[in-house]
């Protein structure tokens, strides 16, 4: 029994000094305070990244590293302790993400993990999407404008008016898919916070007067059915309006001519349904759990006009940020349904205040 019982102990020195050695050899640095708010255990990393001596143990941790945000993260001083997380700067331009974990009736412990890169690619994709936003833009404006000039300034021949016809089209075809991106984008990084009172059936009537031309084009029956009672919600209606305009659009660009696009809303307890259902290509089975990511290997010979790949995934940035659903229930050769469910909220959800930037072009399917 006597020999049992030194076994188990020797078994968990050996633990525990294992367990000891594999932190200490983390190359995140790891912090440990006690109930009482002395350092327990404080690793190589963590003595480097603050440059602390060995001897730390069993000090206080405010008296070795003299940082508010530490301090805060920890909850010391007499602050509620809570387990979280926290950026930490650095001098040397170094960031971490430190998680602080309570455990109780020992203490707290704080692993950290460097995320300098991460923040450095996060500024990169900003500043990109902010060069793109007015660089690049602007001189395509000029390339629109001046081909638009060119059959105003002389005599110009069957030939040339083509080209010139093609130059504009790629000119908005490449406005619209750096659009496309930076809605993504904006939606992405929660930018997108007006909230206003919106009325979903009014919105869809409206998107449909303005595409109903498309479908008459192709000779397609367009059919729109619409409840006659349906509570107004809250949300972002320009947004929701991209939405259903990208679905909307869709529906007639993949049904055939003569086909046929019909665009049902209900409202089912406390949600709207609306559903875009056409009779077109449809999508095959293994492309449709990607086609909301953006990266759909639908195939492209089969598929007309410009493709960019952005519409379902913006549609599904906006659904999911009014708290919603959107799925797709497709048959090849026989045709797509899109559903879109969105909760009815009467009252507008807390929102923080944040600046807009300026709304992009929709695009132009
Ligand atoms: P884009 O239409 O510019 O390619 P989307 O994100 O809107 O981008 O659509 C992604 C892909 O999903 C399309 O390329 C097409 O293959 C498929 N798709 C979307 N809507 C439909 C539809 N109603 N019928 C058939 N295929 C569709």
């Amino acid at each position: 029994m006597a020999r049992d019982c030194i076994l188990a102990i020797d078994d968990s020195k050996d633990n525990r000094s294992k367990l000891e050695a594999i932190m200490h050899h983390s190359e995140d640095p790891i912090i440990a305070i006690g109930s009482d708010e002395n350092i327990t255990l404080m690793n190589r990393a963590a003595q480097a990244v603050f440059r602390v001596e060995d001897e730390s143990i069993g000090m206080p941790l405010t008296a070795v590293i003299d940082r508010t945000d530490i301090i805060e993260l920890f909850g010391l001083g007499g602050k509620e302790r809570s387990s979280r997380q926290a950026e930490i700067q650095l001098d040397n331009g170094r960031v971490y993400l430190a998680h602080v974990t309570i455990v109780k009736h020992v203490g707290c412990a704080a692993v950290m993990q460097e995320i300098t890169r991460f923040k450095e690619l996060d500024r990169v994709k900003s500043e990109l999407v902010s060069i793109v936003s007015h660089d690049v833009r602007s001189p395509l404006t000029a390339i629109l404008g001046y081909a638009e000039l060119l059959s105003r300034a002389g005599p110009i021949n069957e030939t040339q008016a083509e080209f010139i016809g093609r130059i504009r089209r790629n000119v908005h075809n490449i406005t619209a898919l750096i659009s496309d991106q930076l809605d993504v984008a904006r939606i992405e990084a929660g930018l997108e916070q007006e909230i206003e009172c919106y009325h979903l059936p009014t919105l869809i009537q409206d998107v449909v007067n303005g595409m109903r031309h498309r479908a008459d084009v192709k000779s397609q029956t367009f059919e729109l059915e619409l409840p006659s009672h349906l509570p107004p919600s809250h949300g972002n209606p320009l947004r929701l309006r991209q939405a259903v305009r990208i679905l909307i659009g869709n529906a007639i660009k993949y049904a055939p001519e003569r086909g046929k696009v019909l665009v049902t809303v209900n409202q089912q307890d406390e949600q709207i349904v609306m559903r875009v259902q056409d009779d077109g290509i449809g999508i095959p089975a293994a492309d449709q759990p990607s086609i909301f990511e953006g990266s759909s290997r639908a195939e492209e010979a089969t598929r007309p006009r410009r493709r960019t790949r952005l519409g379902l995934p913006t549609v599904k940035s906006v659904v999911e940020h009014h708290q919603g659903q959107v799925w797709v229930e497709s048959d090849p050769g026989k045709g797509s349904t899109f559903t879109i469910v969105l909760p009815i909220t009467a009252e507008p959800p807390e929102q923080p205040s944040a600046e807009r930037p300026p709304l992009g072009n929709d695009r132009a399917d």
